[in-house]
């Protein structure tokens, strides 16, 4: 069956189990459901109370509400209103992003900020670019198949069915994918704009392949949301709602399945009580109000790979001493970023690069272990489209101010950029601590240590090369290059032991039966993809085995409390009353690099 009519058919079914789609305004950009949501006391014992409503834990919120589960999200930042907070201006985005302070470290301190982490219903996802690839198999074992990395407690047969899913849900759209583990996508690919399209006739001159996607930007109409209108501002917040992120696809969902979100507060510690269960998260739900406790019967925490580590750090108890799950001092170590330099070339006739969203074309070519290249793993090709805020960096990173600076920016309209996305290997010393100051709820600042290794750097030179050859083969007048960083993952790793990792298979903090941790930093590797599908499907997997007991194996169970239950929510609660059964997953042994 050709795109046009798989799009057609399958864009027009879209997913069961979340109604979101349907849920969205199509005159209005707020959440539907804010004003009527389902609130709880603090001192309600829900079900499960989650930090963060980021890509993680909005996913396991919608799936869970979906069982009949009681749900609070607490969350940071604030509830978004697209139509009067989000501007289609660079400069007037930064309250989406997660600016807090934060100290960093290490022979190659990254950068954090904008380019990472965001804050606020929807999190990250909200100012994301909209690329959203899978891993390929070989990300799971990368130990074992090449020597580095890490090997994951689960395989990539375990993520498949989700992957799939939350394909359907964002929907994905792009062109039927040949590399990783071989798949189509629901939706068929944009059209490409005259900057990818040049920069796909230099790649495909460099023998090398780009395919359009995957992206989870709508093409066509899905439910309420209307098509991609290729204004480019995706990474400001897209106020069309063409783009996913949890804001249109599943938080509407969970808001009508009885989920609360409470917004504006800060999850301060896990609270542990005398047995060494959870008992609920102390927050709080202003900078200086007083700290309050929701209690809840088991708690995840998916506040990304920087906040959640000093979450559980600064969740100290008799037991925890050191910090939640942290008993062999894992907790924050082995942070990863992916190498994202670009490359922008010139051309005679105007590119104007900012019409149409940043992503658009990307290749898998060189993801897997070439020998010949002398470093282990390897690296993706995106195109990327910075505004001009991001272009002025650009060209100032290659050394251009003054008159060249204001040259270069006239110029703008007549240059396209290449990206690269590489697999920078996980390392111990790679890590998240406490510092010694003090942020305005009284929390330690997080401080983050980042190295290279030299396989990271050998990876860096080389496909900086490759992306520089497809310019120049693509006839480009000038080329000036951007080195960077981009995305987080890991800080609280799964694995098969509690001596190399900080959740077990199906995501629970070892040693504590009754918190799990839901977001990027569970990953032990990050592939050369990027991250947010991945996450998605982990929580979405995750949620599974909580709402089958699976995940909750040895947690005694309790009796529903059903004074709480959700007047909203659809079937009875299946909370795990049912035996145990052992956790799932493949026994590799998780090692280090
Ligand atoms: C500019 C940019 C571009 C990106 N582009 C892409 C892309 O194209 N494709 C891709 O796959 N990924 C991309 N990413 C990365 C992707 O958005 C993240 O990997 C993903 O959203 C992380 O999901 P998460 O659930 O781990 O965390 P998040 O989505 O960041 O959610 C975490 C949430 O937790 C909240 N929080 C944190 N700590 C606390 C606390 N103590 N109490 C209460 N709330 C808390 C935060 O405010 C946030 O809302 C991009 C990220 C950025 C910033
Ligand atoms: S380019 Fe498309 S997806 Fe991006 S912000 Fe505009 S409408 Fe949204």
């Amino acid at each position: 069956m050709g795109d046009f009519w798989r799009g057609l058919l399958k864009g027009a079914v879209g997913p069961r189990d979340n109604d979101s789609r349907f849920l969205l305004d199509v005159h209005a950009r707020d959440l539907p459901g804010e004003a009527t949501m389902r609130r709880y006391r603090d001192d309600d014992e829900v079900d499960l109370v989650i930090v963060g409503a980021g890509a993680g834990g909005s996913v396991l919120a919608q799936r869970l509400a979906r069982r009949g589960w009681t749900i609070v999200l607490l969350e940071a930042g604030p509830f978004w209103h697209p139509d009067e907070d989000w501007v289609s201006d660079e400069a007037g985005s930064h309250s989406l992003y997660w600016t807090q302070p934060r100290i960093i470290g290490g022979a190659d301190p990254v950068e954090l900020g904008k380019n990472n982490s965001g804050r606020g219903v929807g999190g990250s996802m909200v100012h994301y670019a909209g690329y959203t690839p899978r891993f390929h198999p070989s990300d799971f074992s990368t130990y074992r198949d090449d020597g580095v990395g890490a090997d994951w407690p689960i395989g990539y047969e375990d993520l498949r069915p989700h992957y799939e899913r939350v394909e359907r849900e964002l929907p994905v759209a792009g062109q039927d994918w040949p590399w990783g583990y071989p798949h189509r996508y629901p939706f068929s690919p944009h059209p490409v704009s005259g900057a990818a399209a040049k920069l796909r006739e230099g790649a495909l001159r460099c023998g090398i392949e780009m395919r359009v996607g995957p992206v989870g930007i709508v093409n066509g109409t899905f439910g309420n949301r209307p098509h991609c209108i290729y204004r480019g501002y995706c990474l400001q917040g897209c106020k069309v709602n063409a783009k996913a992120s949890p804001f249109v696809t599943h938080l509407p969902d969970a808001l009508a399945h009885g989920v609360e979100i409470r917004a504006n507060s800060m999850a301060l510690s896990v609270e542990i009580d005398a047995t060494g269960r959870a008992r609920g998260v102390v927050y709080a739900d202003e900078a200086s109000g007083p700290h309050r406790l929701q209690r809840g019967r088991s708690v995840a925490v998916a506040g990304y790979s920087i906040e959640t580590p000093r979450l559980l750090l600064a969740s100290t108890s008799r037991r925890h001493p050191h910090g939640l799950g942290n008993n062999t001092d894992q907790v924050g170590r082995y942070v990863m970023v992916q190498g994202a330099t670009q490359a922008a070339g010139r051309w005679p006739e105007e590119m104007r690069m900012y019409k149409a969203p940043p992503p658009e074309i990307s290749s898998e070519q060189f993801y897997e272990t070439d020998p010949a290249r002398g470093f282990a793993r390897g690296f993706s090709i995106q195109t990327v489209s910075p505004l001009p805020i991001g272009w002025a960096e650009h060209v100032l990173a290659d050394g251009h101010w003054g008159p060249a600076l204001r040259e270069y920016m006239r110029d703008y309209n007549h240059w396209a950029t290449v990206g690269v996305l590489n697999e920078l290997l996980p390392h111990p010393d790679n890590r998240v601590t406490l510092a010694d100051e003090i942020d305005p709820y009284g929390q330690p600042v997080a401080r983050m240590d980042y190295t290279l290794g030299e396989n990271d750097k050998a990876n860096m030179v080389h496909s900086t090369k490759v992306i520089t050859e497809i310019l120049d083969a693509g006839g480009a007048q000038d080329v000036l290059t951007i080195r960077r960083f981009a995305h987080l993952i890991g800080g609280a790793r799964m694995g098969a032991s509690p001596e190399h990792s900080v959740v077990d298979a199906n995501q629970r903090v070892w040693g504590v039966p009754n918190v799990f941790v839901a977001d990027g930093s569970v990953c032990p590797t990050q592939g050369a993809a990027n991250p947010a599908l991945t996450i998605m499907a982990l929580a979405s997997r995750l949620a599974q085995r909580m709402a089958d007991g699976s995940a909750l194996a040895g947690d005694p169970p309790h009796a529903p409390d059903t004074s709480t239950r959700s007047p909203t929510a659809s079937g009875s609660p299946s909370r795990a009353t049912s035996s145990p059964t052992s956790p799932g997953g493949s026994s590799l042994t998780a090692a280090t690099s």
